[in-house]
């Protein structure tokens, strides 16, 4: 295990590597600000490279053999890549699974209102956010709405140079002698026009922004159909007078989503079937249809089975039983500037390699995924064997913190399964930061787990 940057194992050759593949990481996270823009940019790159509908075959009834590979979609949030191995099914698959949706506000269905000559979005914040990192920065609003003749309109707003931005406004401290005035989450409202529509007898400047809307062919009944994510706008960027970190919106998870999708694209005839996983909703307890405990991932590897002509009742479970499991998922790195809760000695430092939690959970390991180290022993072997460099981490000092990931949940059909991500400065902040060696560690990583 590493106490140094690992940098310092690095040939010139493997940095030059490691800069294409963190350039191509930050145009990803860039452009992908929401689960469907990273289910989108997933779809492409993996028809791209050679894998097929389950949908589609599925309808041509066709055979699935060894080496085929295969993806599904759950409502356009979710998704599925499979690479079918040499071994049956019934011997286990190897997974990553991570997760796409990210800390951000969402518009409520009802959002539009004017105060004081001031049209505003109202909001509710997703997952665990600090409110007052919302305010005064320059926010995007990006959107899927669907008319009630099934018409998608899918939009952006704010990350192009030719757009502005929106945002949410601040008290100035002058105003705040007597008492500090403590943003809640009523308050994160978006500010988004001032200029009135003199047709209107009342409530101009909303009737301005409507009109606006309708320009895209959005009514403003259109927006209780519709999901629309306010996020931080710009791209993604090189962090450090040496630039070896990077800083960027919704690292957490997708930083973990795309070290796995790359390791998954290269992977050629596994003897284990393989599978990578991208859920939604982790970050407000993998609930819902989209989220780690929707069926969807079970039923979509049951049709494959089928299709490979392996499927019995049985053989599923035996196989899910017998199966290992990264859970990738990103975990907080030490912090100088914040020692307190944090245990210098067992926490994750930045650019020390991929960062190994046995257990997450919190007080007395509550909630938490245990990995077994039967399992943990066999990694260990596996990483070595192929020259990885990671780091066996906690979150946060005993009692003092801790957070859950979608480990458990596919711990509960009785696989292996251990939480191993990259670890982030900053976590659930507008603009989180990450090391460029941790993100190309975990994607050897990850290569090296679906050849175990
Ligand atoms: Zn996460």
């Amino acid at each position: 295990m590493n106490k140094d940057n690992v940098i310092s194992k690095y040939s010139k050759q493997k940095i030059s590597q490691m800069e294409q593949f963190c350039n191509d990481y930050k145009a990803f996270l860039s452009s992908c600000k929401t689960e469907r823009e990273c289910i989108n940019f997933i779809t492409k790159m993996a028809v791209d490279n050679g894998y097929i509908s389950l949908d589609d075959a599925l309808k041509q009834n066709k055979k699935l053999k060894s080496g085929d590979k295969v993806y599904a979609v759950n409502m356009g949030k979710a998704m599925i890549l499979m690479v079918i191995g040499e071994h049956e099914m019934v011997h286990g698959l190897n997974f990553v699974g991570s997760h796409i949706d990210s800390p951000r506000l969402d518009l409520k269905a009802n959002p539009v209102y004017e105060n004081n000559g001031l049209c505003l979005l109202d909001t509710h914040y997703y997952g665990g956010i600090k409110k007052y990192q919302w305010t005064t920065l320059p926010l995007a609003i990006h959107g899927t709405v669907v008319k009630k003749d099934g018409k998608k309109i899918d939009f952006v707003y704010g990350e192009d140079e030719k757009d502005g931005v929106v945002g949410i406004s601040d008290l100035l401290p002058h105003l705040e002698k007597t008492k500090k005035v403590e943003i809640q989450g009523e308050d994160l409202n978006i500010l988004v026009g001032s200029t009135p529509d003199m047709t209107q007898k009342e409530d101009k400047v909303k009737a301005n922004i409507l009109k606006i809307f309708k320009s895209f062919d959005i009514e403003e009944d259109d927006l209780f159909s519709a999901e629309i994510e306010v996020v931080p706008s710009g791209k993604a960027r090189d962090f450090g007078l040496d630039k070896s970190m990077i800083m960027g919106y919704g690292q957490d998870d997708r930083v973990c989503a795309y070290a796995s999708l790359r390791a998954m694209m290269e992977l050629k005839n596994p003897k284990h079937t393989s599978v990578c996983l991208f859920v939604d909703k982790e970050e407000i307890g993998s609930v819902g249809a989209t989220g780690m405990s929707s069926k969807f991932f079970e039923n979509s590897i049951a049709e494959v089975m089928n299709l490979c002509g392996q499927y019995n009742e049985l053989d599923m479970r035996r196989s899910l039983n017998k199966s290992r499991m990264l859970s990738s998922d990103v975990t907080a790195a030490y912090d100088p500037n914040y020692p307190t809760p944090m245990n210098e000695a067992t926490e994750a430092h930045l650019g020390r390699g991929i960062s190994f939690n046995k257990y997450t959970g919190s007080k007395g390991k509550s909630g938490a995924n245990d990995a077994n180290p039967e399992f943990i022993a066999k990694l260990r072997q596996v990483l070595d064997k192929h020259d990885v460099n990671y780091q066996a981490t906690e979150m946060g000092k005993v009692d003092a913190g801790g957070g859950g990931t979608i480990a458990y949940i596919m711990a509960g059909y009785g696989m292996e399964v251990i939480d191993a991500g990259v670890p982030v400065l900053s976590m659930h902040a507008p603009w989180e930061i990450t090391s460029k060696v941790d993100i190309y560690e975990s994607y050897l990583c990850y290569k090296a787990f679906y050849e175990m």
